[in-house]
């Protein structure tokens, strides 16, 4: 039997139907409205000369948790890393030699996941992962599970220009990096005591699962891998990313920062990319190349396909499993934060000398 409120309800509907689906529709627009464009920034550059852009890795980030002292170390390093690739840039470099040493700045500090701060593996050894894609030709190279190369960036780099591969690995990759004259350390360079304590906190709770990389500096977990994207003078696109996989990591795990399509890419007619986050659903979701794709063959914008992939697409993998964050370039410089984590470290510079420098959602 129907109750009164459900006869009354129908009647309603049966009466004033469109006006009621109409607003239903309404309702449902805002809340997909609200739900989509509450993290990501876009800067919008349309005919810049040049610019860059770059990532420290995103995660539970809060403006709550951070310390002033800590929150000016990563600003400063974000600004030191942006403005050396910014100045390549500017004197007429290419897009390539600006990913590559902004990288190298970050990979030389312990605050982000990547050569120096990388995150410890369930054996505790540092396993570094990298890559690094020229839009203009679409070469790439990348390196994965290496364990004494100093700037695993560089390595990537070696592989797209020196050898006939896109990806080595492991005591091979090792190889081919000191027979290319790349710095080799020894191991215990990479030691990083917040990087033991976020292992040792891992094994203790859940002996055999991976995690993100939970730091005092930000009282909770991150990803904090790095990443840079660019545009030069010539109009060609790059993009490289740099990171230490996830803590606690054993079998060789590898994730999606050295595969092309999924942590790093550049392609002259569409961005250049490079992610942060949970690699096997950037691996699954084949995020990179699907911003791009949707770019080039649906002719989406990159805001457009950088919202629809990150706070749309990536999340339903794994039933809410994949967060992270992306940044992007396009080839007329605009540039794209995107992420669904409550924060990621980013920069941006474009041709004028315009600084940004993000940490938090807000
Ligand atoms: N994406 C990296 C990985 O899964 C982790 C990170 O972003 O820090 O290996």
């Amino acid at each position: 039997m129907l109750n009164f409120s459900t006869l009354i309800t129908i009647i309603f509907i049966m009466k004033y139907g469109n006006y009621f689906l109409v607003f239903l529709i309404f309702l449902m627009a805002c809340k997909e409205k609200a739900e989509t464009e509450n993290k990501g920034v876009f800067i919008e550059q349309t005919q810049s000369e040049f610019s860059i852009i770059i990532h420290g890795g995103a995660g539970t980030i809060k403006r709550e948790n951070m310390s002033p002292e800590k929150e000016e170390e990563y600003a400063k390093k974000l600004e030191e890393a942006i403005r050396i690739g910014h100045d390549i840039l500017r004197n007429g470099g290419t897009s390539l030699d600006a990913v590559e040493k902004t990288i190298n700045v970050l990979e030389n500090s312990p605050l982000f996941n990547a050569g120096k701060g990388a995150v410890f593996t369930h054996e505790g050894t540092n396993e570094h992962d990298a890559s690094i894609m020229d839009g203009s030709n679409l070469n790439a190279g990348a390196s994965s599970g290496t364990k004494t190369v100093k700037n695993p960036i560089n390595l990537a780099r070696a592989v797209m220009e020196k050898s006939p591969h896109v990806m080595l690995s492991g005591s091979g990759a090792e190889i081919f990096a000191s027979e290319n004259g790349l710095e080799i350390v020894n191991p215990s360079y990479f030691f990083t005591e917040k990087a033991m304590k976020s292992l040792e906190r891992v094994k203790a709770s859940q002996e055999d699962k991976v995690a993100s990389f939970y730091t005092e500096d930000i009282k909770d977990s991150k990803f904090g891998t790095v990443g840079c994207a660019a545009l030069d003078k010539f109009g060609n696109l790059a993009a490289g990313t740099s990171t230490g996989g996830m803590t606690n990591k054993r079998w060789g795990r590898i994730g999606d920062a050295p595969i092309i399509g999924a942590g790093t890419y550049a392609n002259n007619n569409s961005c250049a990319f490079s992610s942060t986050g949970w690699g096997e659903y950037f691996i699954r979701g084949m995020v990179a190349y699907d911003i791009s794709a949707l770019m080039e063959y649906k002719g989406l914008t990159l805001k457009e396909a950088a919202k629809n992939v990150i706070q749309k697409k990536l999340p339903a993998i794994g039933d809410g499993a994949g967060s992270g964050g992306i940044i992007a370039i396009d080839k007329n410089g605009n540039m794209v934060m995107e992420f669904n984590t409550s924060g990621m470290y980013r920069a941006t510079m474009n041709a004028q000398g315009d600084l940004y420098v993000g940490i938090y959602k807000d």
